[in-house]
């Protein structure tokens, strides 16, 4: 077992001034692997001191600096890439051959083409009599979850560093050993004391802190939109800058003319990766009545064909969920889905044979689920399918659009001009059709409750800048 009794303030590992520690659970054993500092209010301000004193010469560096310091973190990370996703296979549950390619690719991808997005952005330009410049927000809070986590804090720290922000990072307390990860290699590549700082915790206490502190210009979260809220009360008070990716219930609309099989096995694969536990999972799959039953008898073969089991065995395409409290999450929603009338296609409540250990939960799809139902608007995070009917395009629209988020959605259809007209009717920040596949330099982020903001490219650099005119 590891344990982490330091965080990382100015450039250096310093024993935190809260005392408590949490537990890091294996949620394919239930083992406890390692300990991390409950930091308390005091180590945040310690840590927002530090970055607020870095900013100004951090800020005025060049954008060729910054960027050399992103080619080195991403170098620096693709060393320890075998290390990473093992880590965060044994932190959140995703099997490893796909941690390989999600968990530890992505992230160490995206210093590489952030540097090349900073490299490339106009950071001034002239309007008139003006000359318009981008420069740093300032000293950003990056607040982040344990789905996708060190994705999540690449995703904010590439595109606030190459801006020229300083940060401190309040990883996950779920799946936060991957940030002490980054943080080392952080430290190997020698960026200047306070640009970053690791402070570990719980939300209520270290991220309050660091979310209040007036040393605080940004905050950057992605998480549940019940906490995205809190954030953005606290923030509200001093006029913080503030982005969410929050929650999603995205719909997959299969139309008449798609070819059901490979849109059904597509569907699956944009709901089921990571056991659900993806924002931007298509959950709810819509189909024309008339095709219901067809659809149903695909969708209970394709569920079976997701094989449940330990992570690290090559055969599971499905690890457990991330914890017991995840775990009991998901079992109330398929219970209360088959309460309020779904026909259970598959799965059901309860562990999948020969799984007693884990928090491993039964593939499921509940078919007939009515639009206005909980398991229809509700975020499950977990391998739950719900199948919904339209009888024809508008009502497909309107129920995909029958949602309080608004993160993303699927369409399938042999027509490429009916999918596209469709598509610009969807109320979601991305739409894919026919299994598009995720653009890492596409905008991220999404309408209504789903957040506010966008991540990666050059929109997720924007976020990070101001706006300066001086007339002349
Ligand atoms: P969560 O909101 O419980 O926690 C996320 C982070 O916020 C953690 O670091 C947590 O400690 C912190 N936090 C919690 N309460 C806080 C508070 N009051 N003040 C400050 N910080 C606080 O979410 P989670 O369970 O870790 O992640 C799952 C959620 O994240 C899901 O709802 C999912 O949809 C969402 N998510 C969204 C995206 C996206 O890009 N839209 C991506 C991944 C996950």
């Amino acid at each position: 077992m590891d344990n982490y009794d330091k965080i990382f303030i100015n450039g250096a590992w310093v024993k935190p001034v809260g005392q408590d520690t949490i537990d890091v659970i294996n949620p394919a054993t239930e083992a406890v692997i390692a300990t991390i500092p409950a930091c308390v209010a005091a180590d945040a301000y310690a840590a927002m001191g530090a970055a607020r004193a870095a900013f100004h010469e951090w800020s005025q560096k060049s954008v060729e600096d910054r960027v050399d310091y992103l080619r080195k973190i991403h170098e620096g990370l693709k060393v320890r890439a075998q290390e990473i996703a093992e880590t965060i296979t044994n932190e959140v549950g995703m099997p490893l051959k796909l941690s390989h390619i999600i968990q530890a690719g992505f992230p160490i991808h995206q210093f590489d083409s952030m540097a090349k997005v900073a490299t490339d952005f106009d950071f001034e330009t002239e309007v008139g009599n003006s000359k318009v410049f981008r420069e740093a927000v300032g000293v950003v809070v990056c607040i982040t979850p344990w789905n996708y986590p060190l994705h999540q804090i690449a995703a904010k720290l590439a595109p606030a560093l190459a801006a020229g922000c300083t940060v401190v990072l309040k990883p996950s307390e779920i799946a936060p050993i991957n940030a002490f990860i980054l943080t080392e290699v952080i430290e190997s590549v020698g960026l200047p004391k306070g640009v970053f700082n690791l402070v570990t915790g719980t939300g209520p206490v270290a991220g309050e802190a660091l979310v209040s502190n007036p040393d605080a210009d940004m905050i950057s979260f992605t998480g549940s939109t019940t906490a995205g809220r809190r954030i953005s009360e606290i923030a509200a008070q001093s006029i913080k800058r503030v982005t969410l990716e929050l929650g999603g219930k995205s719909a997959a609309i299969i139309l008449h003319d798609a070819d059901m099989e490979k849109a059904i096995k597509g569907v699956f694969k944009a709901a089921y990766i990571n056991s659900g536990q993806t924002c931007a999972a298509h959950t709810r799959m819509l189909v024309p009545e008339s095709q219901y039953d067809k659809a149903k008898k695909i969708a209970k073969d394709v569920a079976e064909t997701w094989s449940v089991g330990d992570p690290w065995d090559k055969n599971a395409r499905l690890g457990p969920l991330v914890s017991d409290t995840q775990f009991e999450r998901v079992q109330e929603y398929i219970e209360k889905g088959i309460a309020d009338g779904a026909e259970l296609v598959t799965g059901g409540l309860g562990k999948p044979e020969g799984l007693t250990k884990g928090y491993f939960v039964k593939p499921t799809v509940l078919g007939k689920v009515e639009p206005k139902s909980t398991v229809a608007q509700e975020e499950i995070f977990g391998p739950v399918i719900s199948i919904l009917t339209f009888k024809d395009e508008d009502e497909a629209i309107a129920i995909a659009n029958d949602s309080i988020y608004g993160l993303a959605s699927g369409i399938w259809s042999d027509d490429g001009e009916r999918a596209m007209k469709i598509a610009r009717c969807l109320r979601t920040g991305t739409v894919d059709i026919n299994g598009g596949a995720f653009n890492p330099n596409a905008p991220f982020g999404g309408y209504k409750q789903s957040g506010n903001g966008r991540e990666f490219g050059t929109y997720g650099l924007e976020e990070f800048l101001e706006y300066k005119a001086v007339q002349l």
